[in-house]
């Protein structure tokens, strides 16, 4: 009988802007996790896609994560510096035939119906070979058809046909840069994730690193997607909406994200430094106390003084 390995979760930002408070929320609940469970907490810096990194926010988010007493136990991994892993799985895939090169270009794309996430669903263009006088510029897994069902921990069971609502998806990119499911995939097998603990904007990504998972013949990890935080319109905090960067109140930050996640802590800890919250965090931690929804308005937000 084999033993089941050791918890390991991870937390994954995209450096294209500080922290704010819905990416807070994703660390601090997969951090979470992993302290309960006794197990290991990894960051992982996905800075692959080069042009989305904005200076200076790489760093800022490690000194952000670490003012909220979020300690790692390893070292940062670098997307950046891990492209020949990413090389070898696509090198890995071509070989068992999964791989076909495609000379679709966006516009083409975009005029096939809209997948669930709202991106056009691939039509399957190129699949069976490129037409004459073109090249192939982007790389694109063959999805076999069949629905992929997972387990979400947190979202219950969820059930995907991604050859029928994404189809083909990309591997590597037009610009010669490996897509994020790739990356995030290779990376979470290679680092021994067992929980993946994040954001459920993010869920529709999941379907798709299952099937490249098992394309690979790579552990699945479970899943366990939080709800993301809401602004007063409904739309979700994003670097592209301009959040906040936290860390100007942690104490309050810190005490917001944890009654977002359900583990408000008692009005004993209100003065507390962040390291005893956290460790009140820890010892008091059940998922089951976690919103059972994708998305939650904020409705004790941090004070902002
Ligand atoms: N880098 C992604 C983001 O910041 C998260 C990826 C993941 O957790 O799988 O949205």
């Amino acid at each position: 009988m084999s033993a089941r390995p050791p918890y390991c979760g991870r937390f994954a930002p995209s450096p294209s802007g500080p922290l704010h408070f819905g990416s807070l929320v994703a660390a601090l609940g997969s951090w979470l996790a992993a302290r309960a469970a006794c197990g290991t907490w990894l960051v992982r810096m996905e800075d692959i896609d080069t042009p989305r990194n904005a200076p200076g926010a790489a760093d800022a988010i490690l000194r952000q994560l670490e003012s909220f007493g979020l300690e790692w136990d390893a070292a940062v991994q670098w997307q950046s510096r891990r492209v020949d892993a990413y090389a070898a799985a696509l090198a890995q895939l071509r070989a068992g035939g999964r791989v076909f090169g495609c000379a679709c270009t966006r516009r083409e794309i975009a005029d096939s119906q809209l997948a669930a996430d709202g991106t056009p669903r691939y039509p399957g263009t190129c699949r069976d070979g490129i037409a004459a006088g073109r090249a192939p510029r982007a790389w694109r897994l063959r999805v076999d058809p069949g629905t992929v069902c997972f387990d979400d921990r947190l979202q219950g069971r969820l059930y995907q046909d991604v050859a029928a609502e994404v189809g083909d998806f990309v591997l590597l990119r037009a610009d010669g840069i490996y897509a994020y499911q790739l990356a995030c995939v290779v990376d979470d097998a290679a680092s021994g994730v067992t929980e993946v603990v994040r954001g459920a904007d993010l869920l529709d990504s999941t379907p798709r690193q299952i099937v490249l998972a098992r394309a690979l013949g790579v552990a699945e990890p479970a899943y366990l997607h939080l709800p993301v935080v809401l602004d007063d319109s409904g739309a979700k905090l994003s670097k592209q909406t301009l959040a906040a960067p936290v860390g100007r109140d942690v104490a309050a930050e810190l005490a917001a994200a944890l009654n977002f996640l359900g583990h408000a802590p008692p009005p004993a800890l209100h003065a507390a430094a962040p390291a005893e919250v956290l460790a009140w965090a820890r010892a008091n931690w059940k998922p089951a106390r976690l919103p059972r929804t994708r998305g939650l308005r904020l409705e004790c937000p941090p004070s902002a003084n």
